[in-house]
């Protein structure tokens, strides 16, 4: 499931990391440029639709969610500078997602290619 949301923004997948806690709030995070998500939110708000074959939404939300993490390669903070950072990566990407959304499948270098 995060594999292909990590194909969108090019990532290696071996930056890719899943966790679970029994509680507490943090969705995802950030250490030395490995990312990690939370696999008990997963499950809570997206693995009913991707068992029943609807993957949108659990795309959309990670897709979001690792645009958030990569921004913390460039700001640590949350502030003004990683909003921007943020958008920026969302913008750039955006169409990759929207292409893993309609065909499952999103590779950024297929939308960049043109020799292709
Ligand atoms: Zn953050």
């Amino acid at each position: 499931m995060i594999i292909p949301v990590g194909r969108v923004f090019q990532l290696d997948p071996k930056s890719l990391h899943m966790f679970y806690d029994t509680a507490g709030p943090l969705i995802a995070f950030n250490r030395a440029g490995s990312l990690f998500l939370n696999a008990r939110y997963y499950l809570a708000w997206h693995d009913a639709q991707v068992v029943n074959g609807d993957m949108t939404e659990a795309f959309i939300s990670w897709y979001f969610t690792l645009a958030h993490e990569i921004a913390h390669n460039l700001v640590e903070q949350h502030d003004s500078e990683h909003e921007f950072y943020m958008s920026s990566i969302c913008e750039t990407y955006l169409m990759a997602l929207v292409k893993l959304v309609q065909t499952g499948s999103g590779s950024f270098r297929d939308l960049v290619d043109v020799s292709v």
